[in-house]
């Protein structure tokens, strides 16, 4: 016993030294492995970045990390972050972006379009992606914007622009496209070219003005709210046009129980759409906002006790089978204006899967099973990307400890940003390491 208590001392020294380190070669002893929906208690071998084996009782004379039964996953895949990459660096980079995601357990992220120069163009997305060689932490893609400046008024080259290998398909995201002809064209076209609509669903007509949700908060404080019709209207009218074009067509963040209807009708008809929900809107209501703080502020807003009822549900029956953060970083500066005069959104990637597993999985409001998958396989369906973990592929793995327990510190927060509602919270499952393309990455002491 005394001799086994010095050997794993020695071990977890030996460990405390790694961090930091980047290896392609190592053995992961005594995993709970999480795949194809099942739990196992496994070792994971992997050399010069590729799985070699995945059974028990694995021996090899390389460097070994004794799990002792913590959690591996493959690695998140976030569809719908912003870098703020180029002409937003004060907001966030590239480089910082991606360092947030990495210490978040993600291993993909999808950039979106809003930047400026706006992403509408070949020559923005090769300056992007040569960029993203030079500065990113995880494994980077875009999307295309839908309309020029996103604008609404002319289609991007999309024939050409989805040539582009970093480019995963075309969204407006932070706009509606307004104009029912523009959008039947993009959808008809993204049709043609087997490609995907990633919308940003928000009917500027039924806008006011609003910056919380039209709920009892804006009314208790005198704010203009935004209805739940501005969002589930444009699904409506988009989900109309996938009938008849049979696109693939992505819903960004839900945010009402219309369009969790919505979205589960179309999936019972047959049509090739998807959905997602941000870690924000299946945590939080419009009834937690506190002292009219803007980082509670978002796009869509915190909605209603009955709208988050619904997202869960959803969840759960996997009429949403895609969880994303859209991580929106903006600087302290701008979201220390007043409620109203505040930009719209909050960063999330950092802390999106401890959050959720602290408020989701042990409240038994979702499964660790859905969280796992809505974060790996659901994206990677709908984005054709691989989560699959097996022998012979390229490692893409990420370690947890659900146990420790810590709080959400500003100091830690890797993000340029640091405009999130989460601060102070304490949550459980901490990201201990994170296995990028075969490349071990320890963040803590294992
Ligand atoms: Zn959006």
């Amino acid at each position: 016993m005394v001799y086994f208590l010095m050997q794993r001392k020695k071990k977890e020294n030996c460990i405390s030294q790694f961090i930091g380190e980047k290896m392609k070669t190592f053995l992961l002893k005594n995993a709970m492995l999480y795949r194809k929906h099942k739990f196992d208690y496994c070792d994971i071998y992997v050399e010069d970045g590729v799985i070699k084996s995945i059974s028990k009782d694995i021996d090899k004379d390389v460097k070994t990390i004794d799990l002792r039964g913590q959690l591996v996953s493959h690695n998140f895949i976030d569809m719908h972050t912003h870098l703020r990459e180029p002409g937003f660096e004060h907001k966030e980079t590239i480089a910082t972006g991606t360092e947030a995601a990495l210490y978040g357990g993600y291993g993909t992220v999808v950039a979106m379009a809003n930047t400026l120069p706006c992403m509408d163009n070949q020559e923005t997305i090769d300056d992007f992606n040569s960029r993203v060689q030079k500065d990113a932490k995880v494994n980077v893609y875009t999307y295309s914007a839908i309309t020029k400046g996103l604008k609404g008024v002319e289609l991007v080259d999309m024939e050409h622009i989805v040539d582009n290998a970093i480019v995963l398909g075309f969204s407006d995201d932070g706009k509606g496209v307004q104009n029912d002809e523009m959008m039947e064209l993009a959808m008809q076209l993204a049709s043609n070219i087997d490609s995907i609509i990633v919308a940003h669903c928000e009917d500027e007509s039924e806008l006011h003005g609003g910056c919380i949700h039209d709920g009892k908060y804006a009314k208790e404080h005198g704010l203009v709210g935004i209805n739940n019709a501005s969002e589930f209207k444009q699904v409506a009218r988009d989900l109309d046009i996938v009938k008849v074009y049979k696109n693939r067509y992505h819903v960004c963040h839900i945010s009402t129980k219309e369009t969790v209807e919505l979205l589960r009708q179309a999936k019972k008809d047959g049509l090739r759409v998807s959905g997602e929900a941000a870690p924000h809107h299946l945590i939080l209501t419009d009834e937690n906002i506190q002292d009219c703080h803007p980082n509670y502020k978002m796009n869509p807003p915190l909605r209603s006790k009955e709208d988050h009822d619904a997202l869960i549900k959803g969840l759960n029956d996997h009429t949403i089978t895609v969880i994303a953060t859209d991580h929106a970083p903006h600087s302290r500066e701008e979201k220390n204006r007043p409620l109203d005069l505040s930009p719209f959104g909050i960063i999330g990637i950092q802390h999106a899967f401890c959050l959720m597993y602290t408020y989701l999985v042990k409240k038994d409001l979702v499964k660790l099973e859905t969280i796992l998958d809505a974060l790996t396989v659901g994206p990677a369906k709908v984005l054709r990307l691989d989560a699959s973990i097996e022998v012979g592929k390229t490692a893409n793995l990420c370690v947890f400890d659900l146990d420790e327990k810590f709080v959400v510190k500003e100091e830690d927060i890797k993000s340029k940003s640091v405009n999130t509602p989460f601060i102070d919270v304490e949550c459980y499952g901490k990201i201990k390491a994170n296995i990028i393309n075969g490349e071990l990455n320890i963040l803590e002491e294992l």
